[in-house]
């Protein structure tokens, strides 16, 4: 499959130009070279690997879901999901070659993402990248294991290797949660504490359901994300991006603020919906009344899929 044209910059470009300005980002602590170090050296050279030649087939897509999820969790994922790639999510020049995405969410630390955007809230970024790309990996060998095509697209894989598919979209399409106005999937389980990773494939995989929970229609009388961006990255109105009408982060100005904590979180950390697991479930039955009054804008997000 061939991508589309990608109105959002390479993040390598911005990288590059960042560079020439090095001196403002974070020196590199322990932890953090022990991380890029395993992601760069040990994660991304092993995204794919050979097939085995024995095929297990499986009785539906939805059966062979259960099997890749169940995997998927007992190695660490928080949140696995379904989607059939939709050129759409793919970057443009990228060849994916696979008809199917798993994708894979993993909780970030409550704690250390409030203090963002200090450099513990940057190194628990790093940290889940890096639970999460070994997670993808192993995920992407056992489907190889079962006879089926399987590439990781690792979390973390913008600075030096060139993008292929957007894990927040795929996410939404596969019901993961809704897409906020901060540009990151908000989820039931989580909020936006969460980091996303995918993996595609030739084994057919069920059509996730979007999701609607009410955080979307939230989002529009909400702008505390967007007066908290330090550097107005996130915006006041949505925007059709790519056939999605969304909230489209202005990643130009974003980047540098992230490179420079090393991942900054500010948005993240305001976010009504960044609570703990128990009282996040209470405020998002909270908000959903208002909603079924219909005193809220109800705006679906994006036009219904075609065919589907
Ligand atoms: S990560 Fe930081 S710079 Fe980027 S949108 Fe969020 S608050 Fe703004
Ligand atoms: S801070 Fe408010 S507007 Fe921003 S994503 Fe969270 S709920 Fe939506």
């Amino acid at each position: 499959m061939q991508g589309q044209m990608d109105e959002r910059p390479r993040y390598a470009m911005v990288f590059e130009e960042l560079e020439a300005d090095y001196e403002f980002l974070q020196p590199e602590t322990e932890e953090t070279e022990f991380y890029k170090d395993e992601i760069y050296s040990k994660q991304i050279p092993n995204l794919d690997g050979p097939v085995a030649s024995k095929r297990v087939e499986f009785g539906s897509p939805g059966e062979a879901f259960e099997n890749v999820s169940a995997f998927a969790r007992e190695v660490g994922a928080d949140l696995v999901g379904s989607t059939a790639v939709m050129e759409r999510f793919v970057f443009e020049g990228t060849d994916i070659g696979h008809p199917w995405v798993i994708v894979l969410g993993m909780e970030m630390d409550f704690d250390l993402i409030q203090t963002a955007p200090e450099r513990e809230s940057g190194i628990e970024v790093l940290h889940v990248y890096w639970k999460l790309g070994e997670v993808a990996n192993r995920v992407a060998e056992h489907i190889r294991s079962l006879g089926y095509r399987a590439t990781a697209h690792h979390p973390r894989a913008f600075s030096d290797a060139h993008p292929t598919i957007l894990h927040t979209l795929s996410a939404y399409e596969a019901g993961l949660g809704e897409v906020g106005r901060l540009g990151v999937l908000i989820t039931e389980e989580f909020g936006p504490r969460v980091r996303l990773a995918t993996i595609t494939t030739d084994l057919e995989l069920p059509q996730g359901e979007r999701k609607d929970i009410g955080i979307l229609k939230f989002c529009h009388g909400c702008h505390i994300c967007e007066e908290a961006c330090e550097d107005g990255a996130i915006p006041a109105e949505r925007s059709i991006v790519r056939e999605h009408v969304k909230y489209t982060i202005d990643y130009k100005k974003c980047l540098p603020n992230f490179a420079k904590y090393d991942g900054c979180n500010i948005c993240v950390a305001v976010c009504p919906f960044n609570r703990k697991p128990e009282t996040l479930k209470l405020f998002i039955e909270a908000v959903r009344p208002v909603e079924r009054d219909g005193k809220g804008p109800n705006i679906p997000m994006c036009p219904p899929t075609p065919g589907r």
